[in-house]
């Protein structure tokens, strides 16, 4: 059972048609993807590339990175894909610790030799537990981890996907995501072939390329920094976004006010969802049915998700399934602290359940303040502030205070007066809750994926408390 297998297996009858929609007006078939990945299997196989080795990718986005994915799968590789914007430093470390057989930093002109080289047409065959991706999370502290993925956890969560959001032979996906992330190379990408569908490509994210490129789409995937930066382009609008069936978000939460203005502009409801190196996706708000701001829905088929033990109402979210990764890569003591006994993943993430199963993150587990010997939830504080006028958008942490162990501070992307914004956030929240400072700044740091990187707030404010 190789995922590559599977993918091919659903490209369309005719390979003439197009996979790749480029920005040029070019396109790329699903034939020539199909011996694109077939030559790069045979190039690393004459390299003596076996079946597990590794193989590092880092590079800029292109078609051709793709040919390169799936040709190592097909050789019955292990592909390792390294953001962009890693230094040379940080990258010696990855391939310190994967020790890959080939790295590969030029895939156009990698790919180029490989065509006047050898083909591998028979896939090398691979068992579901076989390792198909090692992903470094972007873990903030301490050392990146590499989450092991195997065929059949990738296999099982693009499946259950296409089946969930109804990817038909009909889709456009839009895809603007960086592919070394599993939201863009794994989420969408796989939606997409198990659909033989064509994607319009853009290298990166742009307002107006992707406002472009929706005429021409049915499906939209982003995280949430895209759907703000969409918004604040006045060309989005109801009759520009009418050819989308869905739109999704995920990767970093959806705030409820990005919601609700889409829905104003648009007509249409983003549908988010949850997910994380180490599962792909967890769950998803309906794709016919309620979508509601600010939760990610309900677990995907298969997926045994329950909050803490099973017997408390906030906690952190535990997950058992057929997506969840087996391991951190040489790390076992690691691994074995992330699962319980009876084999959940911990996740890091705290929410809650409704009644009927639909789940509610609160934040990960290591942003969680402890003031004065209370537990602040940041989410709880946040929903409160972001709906003050002025605040566009605001991230709680807890900084070292005399008195508290923790004291909570907000930064809010936005203007006001602080006394009096803590008085509004005062009116709604115990005292202990609200925040004891505020600081206004014009952008809150993110990472590529749209995360508020909170561990930079704590840093840069440490001292708040202590002057
Ligand atoms: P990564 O492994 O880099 O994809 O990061 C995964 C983390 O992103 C999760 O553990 C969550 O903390 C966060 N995340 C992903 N999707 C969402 C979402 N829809 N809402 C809130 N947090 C999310």
């Amino acid at each position: 059972m190789n995922l590559y297998d599977l993918l091919a297996g659903r490209f369309p009858a005719d390979r003439t048609k197009p996979c790749f929609l480029l920005s040029d007006g070019s396109e790329i078939s699903y034939g020539a993807l199909e011996d694109g990945a077939a030559h790069v299997a045979g190039r690393l196989v004459a390299q003596g590339v076996q079946p597990g080795d590794r193989v590092a990718l880092q590079a800029e986005k292109s078609p051709q990175s793709i040919m390169v994915y799936l040709g190592v799968l097909k050789a019955g590789a292990v592909y390792l894909p390294l953001n962009s914007a890693y230094t040379r430093a940080e990258v010696d470390y990855f391939l310190g610790d994967a020790e890959p057989k080939t790295f590969i930093t030029d895939p156009p002109a990698w790919v180029t030799e490989a065509m006047s080289g050898p083909r591998l047409d028979a896939t090398v065959a691979r068992a579901e537990g076989d390792l198909a991706s090692l992903i470094y999370t972007s873990g903030t502290t301490g050392r990146s981890k590499g989450a092991m993925l195997s065929h059949g956890n990738l296999a099982a969560n693009a499946l259950a996907l296409h089946a969930a959001w109804g990817f038909t032979p009909g889709d456009v996906l839009l895809h603007a995501l960086p592919i070394f992330h599993v939201h863009g190379l794994f989420v969408a990408l796989h939606c997409a072939l198990l659909s033989g569908c064509p994607m319009v490509w853009l290298p990166k994210f742009s307002d107006a390329e992707v406002l472009a490129g929706l005429e021409r789409s049915t499906v939209m995937m982003g995280v949430p920094t895209f759907y703000t930066r969409l918004l604040a382009n006045p060309a989005l609008t109801r009759a520009r976004a009418d050819n989308v069936r869905v739109f999704i978000s995920g990767s970093a939460p959806l705030l409820p006010s990005t919601f609700a203005e889409f829905e104003e502009r648009t007509g249409q409801r983003i549908l988010e969802r949850y997910g994380m190196s180490e599962a792909v996706i967890i769950t998803t708000n309906p794709l016919d049915g309620e979508r509601i701001a600010g939760s990610v829905g309900y677990p995907l088929p298969g997926v045994d998700l329950r909050i803490g033990d099973g017997t408390e109402d906030t906690g952190v979210i535990q997950i058992r399934g057929p997506s969840v990764f087996s391991g951190y890569w040489r790390m076992p003591e690691k691994t074995a602290e992330e699962f319980t006994s009876d084999g959940f993943f911990l996740t890091g993430d705290v929410g809650r359940r409704d009644p009927d199963g639909r789940v509610w993150i609160s934040g990960r587990a290591k942003d969680l303040i402890i003031s004065g010997g209370y537990n602040v939830y940041p989410k709880e504080v946040e929903l409160v502030l972001d709906e003050l006028p002025g605040v566009t958008e605001s991230a709680v942490v807890g900084v070292p205070h005399p008195d508290f162990g923790e004291g909570v501070v907000a930064v809010v992307m936005g203007q006001g007066d602080e006394a009096e914004m803590i008085a509004a956030a005062r009116s709604q929240l115990a005292a202990y809750k609200a925040p004891k400072r505020i600081v206004f700044v014009d952008e809150l740091p993110r990472n590529a994926m749209g995360k508020v990187q909170k561990n930079l707030l704590r840093e840069r404010y440490a001292e708040l408390f202590r002057g």
